[in-house]
């Protein structure tokens, strides 16, 4: 079938993207979902920083590509061997599938599945090939999502049924920047009552951080960033004190914070976290830097301060688990996924949505496909 879809078809070496010719609005050839694929009809897709960085180049994927990563939508067909969802469902996206067979998958915790990180590095789907493509030609697959197009064919393993009370384009932000950020502080810092919590970057997933230090009952928890709407933001939403990046954590919290979440994705401000890090606290990044940075930091106080620093993708998550209680938590009015909603765009607009992206005076940003 044919679907209208966002094409990248290389880097975006100059911005403004909205005036790049790098991409464009094209109809592309869907493939029939196979055995355990669904097709979905797009109703919501999220813009994560992460699609601008596969647009900028600085997180290089195999181009052309379908850009989009953070997704609802309604079931429109299911392969042979899709047991859990039928037509009709509705549905939000994961960016990482699990294989459901390899170690870490048995251990429970499906975030750490290498076999998915590699499909999705190779642009394909979990069952091999792609299933878009253009005068014949295959099209990569982002993270086995490309949910910028008005219909995407993803793996069962990439789908978590939601119920039909939630908006989509609430509902598009709960498998990217929701499961991501709130996980950070859950599930990779294993944040207890009490503790105090900073986050860097109050993006998409800096603010959900923010969100999920408060379900997490973290005290004091600290919300740092440049843009001075952003902290407000985090204070309205739960955040006790606000700081721009200049500002000396430890003015306010001498011995340090317990909990130091980076989300900003530079090594700078990773070190920064980490030195603000107290004594027998944890440092975790869940930021993707771009490739060449390194991080340096003083070798002694990881010993004797007795630090510990953690990387965190998709929230250290299990998402059928972890997003059903998002979503109860959203019902009874204890995670306000609203306030980190900014705009709303018919998917013409995608390359004005990426350039308010890349000046940081956006939050959270979706595109309707099937809006002109
Ligand atoms: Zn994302
Ligand atoms: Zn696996």
């Amino acid at each position: 079938m044919k679907s209208r879809a966002v094409l990248l078809k290389n880097t975006v070496t100059t911005p403004p993207y909205a005036s790049s010719d790098a991409w464009e609005i094209v109809e592309v050839d869907l493939a029939a979902p196979g055995k355990t694929e669904v097709l979905v009809r797009i109703e919501a897709a999220g813009i994560c920083h992460s699609d601008l960085s596969v647009m900028n180049g600085t997180r290089p994927r195999p181009y052309p590509i379908v850009l989009g990563h953070e997704s609802a939508g309604i079931v429109a067909h299911v392969g042979s061997e899709v047991h859990n969802l039928k037509v009709g469902d509705h549905v939000t996206s994961i960016f990482l599938p699990s294989c459901g067979a390899c170690s870490t998958c048995q251990a429970g915790v499906p975030a750490n599945c290498s076999v998915a990180a590699a499909v999705n590095a190779r642009g394909e789907m979990m069952e091999g090939g792609s299933r878009i493509s253009l005068d014949g030609q295959p099209i990569s697959h982002y993270n086995g999502v490309s949910c910028f197009s008005e219909y995407a064919v993803m793996d069962e393993r990439s789908l978590v049924k939601i119920p039909e009370e939630i908006p989509f384009d609430l509902a598009a932000l709960f498998g990217c920047a929701l499961l991501t950020g709130i996980g950070a502080v859950r599930n990779s810092a294993l944040t207890k009552p009490g503790q105090s919590v900073a986050v860097w970057g109050l993006g998409g997933v800096g603010l959900s951080a923010i969100l999920g230090a408060v379900i997490a009952q973290a005290s004091p928890i600290i919300a740092i960033d440049p843009i001075e709407f952003k902290r407000h933001l985090a204070l309205s939403l739960g955040a006790d004190i606000a700081l721009d990046p200049s500002e000396n954590l430890r003015d306010h919290l001498s011995q340090g914070v317990e909990v130091a979440i980076e989300a900003v994705g530079r090594a700078s401000s990773l070190k920064a976290a980490y030195e603000a890090t107290a004594r027998g606290g944890v440092t975790v990044t869940v930021g993707l830097p771009p490739a060449s940075e390194q991080l340096s930091i003083s070798a002694l106080s990881l010993v004797v301060d007795v630090k510990t620093i953690k990387g965190s993708y998709v929230g250290s998550a299990n998402p059928r688990v972890d997003i059903p209680e998002y979503v109860k938590l959203w019902s009874e009015g204890k995670l306000p996924v609203e306030r980190l909603l900014s705009l709303a765009h018919p998917m013409s607009k995608v390359g004005e949505a990426m350039d308010l992206l890349d000046s940081a005076q956006v939050v959270r940003q979706v595109i309707h496909p099937h809006a002109l």
